[in-house]
């Protein structure tokens, strides 16, 4: 159950908005466009461009899934609770990143490659889903 102290309409109207800027980017894919150059310093710059775009949809399209499943999480009345220790999310750190799964500290552990947590994590997640 929320918390009465989370504002969730908020959290949901930024992750939808968040929802539909991924989306929007991640339907300008077609923006890479591979152009050939006779030119071969256009052709690395065009190289170095695609490079980027590639890295900014792949960026977007895991920030979507993120988003997603923070909303399946609303629905499923279990938003803000970390999927590791089940202790709440601080809530400027909802506030600062609205599809955290983790809270603080199991995040840094999780940052650090800490297994126990991205082991529990995962299988959460999958439950959600
Ligand atoms: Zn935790």
């Amino acid at each position: 159950m929320t918390k009465p102290n989370i504002n969730i309409n908020s959290i949901m109207t930024a992750l939808k908005a968040k929802e539909a800027d991924a989306s929007r980017i991640l339907q300008s894919r077609d923006a890479i466009i591979i152009e050939k150059s006779a030119d071969e310093l256009d052709e690395i710059e065009g190289a170095v461009a695609r490079e980027i775009a590639i890295r900014n949809l792949d960026r977007e399209s895991g920030l979507l899934r993120e988003i997603r499943s923070a909303l399946r999480r609303i629905d499923a009345g279990t938003f803000g609770m970390c999927l590791h220790c089940e202790e709440e999310i601080s809530l400027r750190r909802l506030e600062a990143v609205p599809w955290a799964r983790l809270c603080l500290q199991c995040q840094e552990a999780a940052d650090r490659g800490d297994y126990r947590v991205l082991e529990t994590e995962q299988v959460r997640l999958a439950e959600a889903a």
